[in-house]
């Protein structure tokens, strides 16, 4: 696995990292970036790989690998969540970073974008081994935290316990505390209210954006959610108490369709009956009015707008045609390849790309940062006002870039997002 370089530009061997830079280079062309620029812009500022050793319950050391990668601080400090998986490679934190930075720079907040990781099972460790894991992995990428350097969040398999861990080891380290390193804390632990619907929020938004620029009724909608856990649930609810007709919701134990609508709040009731069984919430919701389908098949009912916000490639050369939605709003971390992407392009469909649909997260990141910073909690009204206002003006750009370039609304998000990047980069120049 490595770096080489084809026509004079980076590429990669990880498919992560090699897309990331692919779609950069597509965008960098078009918009006609200095060569200077496109290079600088391919590596990461910084990375820094650790050793992770960890005393396990049976008292032998295992050492896992950890990764935290700065891509850019151009517009301020590094931020980007911290995974825990088998597959977390350098490689693959060094793609989740650029993208980051991109995200970060749509979403018109002053960050650049990092990322992180151990490569570890986490579902085979027990909560202490979790915690020295952490508290190491913390202490060993210290000197690169910080809330004017990098800031980092959950990410998969970590959350506000991690956090907290982390961010304890680190302020211990330091001397003193300082909240506003890290974000996705616990609310009643220097977190934020709001957090927790930040991301479906958004998501809706630009759903309602949509409606407006096509003058839809969203009284007058069917639509569809792929996968109901944070990002989808919280989608469903926010479109269902506009008016909008959700058709189906999914999770992995099947899709539950009800083309008279599905009524969202007996949804989360329902999820709620048995807490311990994560990820299988849904099952037996058929008993609710609904049909049971295949776990898929909510990508493909019909319906007018399509919610994916389950999982990456799953609009895929061999699915996209089977999609009836005109309008899809990428929830998910990219649910559609490229050339699922194309497939629906050419059948004259709209595609609301993921990192300005799925930007409240770290939209709600920001604003939790700032309130740390300010030592003073915000409302939670005053929180989803902003997030809104922040959401509504991006989705607006993207859009009217897309109309008057005529090019789609992914290729669109890029270029506004490079031209924020690169035109800092320009000002401050090639030493950083
Ligand atoms: P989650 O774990 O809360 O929920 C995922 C949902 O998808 C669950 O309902 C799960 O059952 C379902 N699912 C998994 N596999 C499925 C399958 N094969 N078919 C149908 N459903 C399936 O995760 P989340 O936080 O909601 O994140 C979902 C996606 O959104 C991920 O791609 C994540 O990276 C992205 N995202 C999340 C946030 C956030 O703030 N949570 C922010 C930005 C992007």
């Amino acid at each position: 696995m490595g770096d080489r370089i084809v026509d004079g530009r980076r590429r990669s061997d990880n498919e992560l990292l090699d897309t990331a830079l692919r779609d950069f280079y597509g965008a960098a062309d078009e918009m006609h970036l200095n060569e200077g620029l496109v290079s600088m812009l391919s590596y990461p500022e910084r990375r820094v790989d650790v050793s992770v050793p960890v005393e396990l319950e049976d008292g032998t050391v295992k050492v896992f690998k950890g990764y935290r990668v700065q891509h850019s601080t151009a517009l301020g400090p590094s931020k980007g969540g911290i995974r825990y998986a088998t597959d977390v490679t350098g490689a693959e934190c060094e793609g989740l970073a650029m993208l980051m930075t991109w995200k970060c720079s749509l979403g018109g907040i002053p960050y650049g974008g990092g990322k992180g990781g151990i490569c570890c099972d986490p579902t085979n460790m027990t909560l202490r081994e979790k915690e020295r894991m952490s508290r190491t992995y913390g202490a060993r990428i210290a000197p690169i935290i910080g809330r004017w350097s990098d800031v980092p969040a959950p990410d998969m398999y970590t959350g506000g316990q991690e956090m907290v861990w982390i961010m304890d080891t680190i302020c211990k380290m330091l001397g003193h505390f300082e909240p506003a390193m890290l974000t996705g804390k616990p609310i009643d632990y220097w977190g934020a209210r709001g957090r927790t619907e930040a991301t479906g929020r958004g998501v809706a938004t630009c759903g309602f954006e949509l409606m407006k620029k096509k003058n839809l009724d969203p009284k007058n909608l069917k639509v569809s959610v792929h996968g109901f856990g944070n990002v989808g649930s919280y989608t469903a609810l926010f479109l269902k108490q506009a008016g909008a007709t959700v058709v189906a919701i999914s999770d992995t134990t099947g899709t539950y369709y009800n083309p008279k609508g599905i009524n969202i709040e007996k949804a989360f009731e329902y999820m709620e009956r048995d807490p311990g069984k994560r990820g299988r919430k849904l099952e037996g919701f058929e008993k609710e009015g609904c049909e049971k389908l295949d776990v898929n098949e909510a990508l493909f009912v019909d319906c007018d707008m399509l919610f994916p916000c389950a999982l990456q490639g799953v609009i895929n050369e061999a699915t996209a045609s089977k999609v009836k939605a005109k309008y899809i709003l990428e929830g998910a971390n990219g649910p559609t390849t490229p050339e699922g992407e194309e497939i629906l392009v050419d059948a004259g469909k709209i595609v609301v790309p993921d990192f300005l649909a799925n930007a409240g997260g770290v939209i709600g990141s920001y604003f939790e940062w700032a309130q740390n910073l300010q030592g003073f909690p915000w409302t939670e009204d005053d929180y989803n006002k902003r997030l809104v206002a922040l959401m509504t003006e991006n989705f607006g750009k993207v859009w009217e870039y897309a109309q008057d370039k005529k090019t789609t609304m992914r290729r669109s998000a890029y270029i506004a997002a490079i031209k924020r990047v690169s035109d800092i980069v320009a000002l401050r120049g090639v030493y950083l």
